[in-house]
């Protein structure tokens, strides 16, 4: 599937490790990245300092849902069990 542009679930839902710009330590869960733009767009995209993960990241219905918030719902419960 092609990616909902303006969902932005996958850049507020998970928690991300590895350092962003404007957020070193990456970010909690649920906490909206601060690269994502007022239109819910990524303001690195293309850029090298873009996590590994997020360039890596792919649209799939498992993951991204029919609505933008299914999608939050999804990665939110996926985030949860993948927790240790
Ligand atoms: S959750 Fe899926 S549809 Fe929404 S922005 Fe991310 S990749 Fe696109
Ligand atoms: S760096 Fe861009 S793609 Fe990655 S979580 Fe932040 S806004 Fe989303």
């Amino acid at each position: 599937m092609d990616c909902r542009l303006g969902c932005g679930a996958c850049c507020i839902a998970p928690s991300i490790t590895s350092p962003i710009p404007g957020m070193p330590d990456g970010k909690p869960a649920g906490v909206r990245c601060v690269q994502l733009d007022e239109n819910n767009l990524c303001k690195i995209f293309g850029q090298p300092e873009r996590p590994l993960l997020c360039a890596r990241f792919v649209a799939t219905v498992d993951v991204c849902g029919d609505s933008d918030e299914e999608a939050f719902w999804l990665i939110t419960n996926l985030e949860a069990d993948t927790q240790v």
